[in-house]
């Protein structure tokens, strides 16, 4: 017989949902006006909203984020070899080979498990065009420093900012640092729109470019005046994002209370350690990583078995790292000596649920079966 579970299966993450019954007069007034898509008026006021909420002057929506890298890369030209991070999700690599770019993996820092800027220069050649960072589980890079080299070295710089929405350092977003920022609202993440993304632009005239490439490259019914792509957000998934807007103060708070009792049910547990705590003036805790230390009774491997066993998935984010992948190990800089930390923490890391509306009792249950392994 199968065990009864005291909880239906508890994943990583789980969409925040709002009621569905705020979303039926967003989509009445879809249905009256018959405007499902190319730039709406939802796509308009989301755009604008989101530039009020996050505090940035200009952002163009997308209907992903992957779809968003590509773009971001084509509209500042960028061409040759980019410098990267092994440790993120594979679409930050796959926008570089979609536009033909070699991608170069730099290791990361420990501390933040963010591309390490001391290890930059050491990587740049006459082809590199542009940096592409992550702020790797919504914690902040070191955004003075990665832009320190970019100007001696006449970098762009493109942030895979697909974990940060929200954050803030202390000058504000943290969107406002490099060239373009590209954010991601698909489901799993902290602000979702089912799927979507955008990028944050410095100024008027980059939104424009960025917005003629998402359509195609029309500027207008009669002339295009680049090999742009279909990048756009449709109405359907605008308005999910303007309904979304309403609570994701609450959710943010939500998922702070959420880190901080993890913070404090898992310390002091043997070869567990977090994450340090937040750079950030404003954090938004998308992830809730944990290191599985040599000196914990059992693998990383073994612990992540038995939270599954228990109907508890965490997630092994980033394992395998992108350099691992069939695609991009044959590349000199994916080699493991090259990339020390990153190969380590692909190793050790755990990611442990949290999302808004996660019980504080499946917490301390999570964190039992860790002191008890
Ligand atoms: C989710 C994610 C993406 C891709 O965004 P989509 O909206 O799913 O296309 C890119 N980079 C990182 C780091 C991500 O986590």
């Amino acid at each position: 017989m199968t065990q009864l579970k005291k909880h239906p299966p508890i994943y990583v993450t789980q969409p925040f949902l709002p009621p569905l019954t705020e979303f039926i007069p967003y989509l009445e007034q879809i249905w009256t006006s018959k405007w499902l898509t190319n730039c709406g008026p939802f796509h308009q006021q989301l755009e604008q909203s989101l530039c009020d909420y996050l505090g940035v002057k200009h952002l163009a929506l997308f209907a992903n984020g992957t779809l968003a890298l590509v773009t971001a890369l084509q509209s500042l030209r960028v061409t040759g070899e980019v410098i990267t991070t092994p440790y993120s999700f594979v679409a930050t690599s796959h926008a570089l080979l979609w536009n033909g770019i070699k991608p170069v993996f730099v290791d990361i820092d420990p501390n933040t498990l963010n591309l390490d800027p001391t290890k930059i220069e050491a990587a740049i050649t006459p082809q590199t065009t542009a940096i592409m960072p992550v702020h790797c589980y919504g914690h902040p890079c070191d955004v003075e420093a990665i832009q320190k080299i970019a100007d001696n070295y006449n970098l762009k710089v493109i942030y895979d900012a697909a974990h940060a929405f929200g954050v803030q350092d202390a000058h504000g977003s943290i969107f406002q640092h490099g060239d373009l920022s590209v954010l991601s609202f698909h489901a799993t993440k902290v602000f979702n729109t089912f799927e979507g993304g955008a990028i944050v632009c410095p100024d008027a005239k980059t939104k424009q470019r960025i917005d003629h490439l998402k359509n195609f490259g029309f500027v207008d019914e009669v002339t295009v005046v680049a090999p742009g792509i279909n990048g756009k957000m449709s109405e359907f998934n605008a308005a999910l994002g303007l309904l979304q807007l309403r609570y994701i103060d609450q959710a943010l708070a939500s998922r702070q209370r959420l880190a901080a009792a993890y913070r404090k049910r898992l310390q002091g547990i043997q070869g567990i350690s977090c994450l340090r705590e937040e750079s950030a003036a404003v954090a938004n805790h998308a992830y809730f990583p944990i290191f599985v230390q040599a000196d914990y009774p059992t693998s990383r491997d073994d612990l992540y078995q038995k939270l599954k066993d228990k109907g508890i998935h965490p997630r092994r984010y980033f394992y395998p790292l992108i350099s691992d992948f069939p695609m991009y190990r044959g590349l000199p800089s994916a080699h493991r000596e090259n990339l020390p930390v990153a190969a380590a923490a692909a190793e050790r890391v755990l990611c442990l649920p949290i999302y808004p509306d996660l019980d504080l009792a499946v917490i301390d249950e999570i964190a039992d079966c860790i002191a008890l392994p």
